[in-house]
């Protein structure tokens, strides 16, 4: 049998970590973990529970109350559960992306949920896509691949996904989220993102879903053994 390894899978927002981490796992049989989701989840919950003021503030001490209570989970046919509730489409809202990386800078967040996604790998064969998965997470991942794209690229493609899904977003409103995230996710205190000394990276600009799959996949071949 192969040895099933830990894929950790790092980068900017809408370099296409996601779906390069999804078609890895189902090529190598792999469960994958879109740990993303899980940090959109609490930020969904904390809109729902109105601990977010108009001027994108939250209260983090009314959620600091809550958090043990929240149960968050992913489904294998990759749907987002929060306490029971389906909130797969939901969180993909640009309302939940202007605020998550807020949410998600917050120290208790990340503790709580780093301990489930550990948890959530117990048995290995994992792919887990997110920001700081082979700094924090699995620091001992077998492989590490930093995801890269440039920003007009991002864009596009997540422009195309919102479009697809009938949200009405311009260009610009989306440019500037992907930017905002990165630079607060790279400058906060806790866990920020940055790629791991020992991960590769994966430039995806100009490269095809099939071509970013088998580049992932003949890096996998070099570490699994008959
Ligand atoms: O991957 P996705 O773009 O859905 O992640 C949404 C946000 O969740 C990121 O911008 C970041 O603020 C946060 N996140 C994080 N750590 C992770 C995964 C996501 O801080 N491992």
């Amino acid at each position: 049998m192969q040895k099933k390894i830990t894929i950790a899978i790092d980068g900017y927002a809408g370099c296409g970590k996601s779906t390069l981490a999804k078609a890895l796992a189902k090529a190598l049989n792999y469960t994958f973990i879109d740990s993303g989701a899980m940090y959109r989840a609490v930020a969904f919950y904390c809109l729902e529970n109105g601990f977010i003021s108009e001027n994108d503030e939250i209260d983090s001490t009314q959620l600091l109350k809550q958090l043990d209570q929240l149960s968050i989970n992913l489904s294998p046919d990759q749907k987002v559960w929060l306490n029971n509730q389906d909130i797969t489409e939901v969180i993909r809202s640009p309302k939940v992306a202007r605020v998550v990386s807020k949410v998600a800078a917050i120290k208790a967040v990340r503790t709580k949920l780093v301990e489930l996604q550990r948890q959530m790998s117990v048995g290995g064969g994992i792919v887990m896509d997110g920001r700081d998965i082979g700094t924090v997470v699995f620091p001992n991942a077998e492989l590490k691949i930093f995801v890269t794209a440039s920003i007009e690229v991002r864009t596009q493609r997540r422009l195309a996904e919102l479009k697809t899904k009938g949200e009405d977003i311009d260009q610009e409103a989306v440019q500037h989220n992907l930017l905002d995230r990165d630079h607060q996710d790279s400058t906060r205190a806790e866990s920020p993102l940055k790629q791991a000394t020992d991960a590769v990276v994966l430039d995806t600009s100009a490269l095809s879903r099939e071509e970013q799959l088998d580049w992932a996949l003949s890096r996998v071949a070099l570490l699994v053994t008959d």
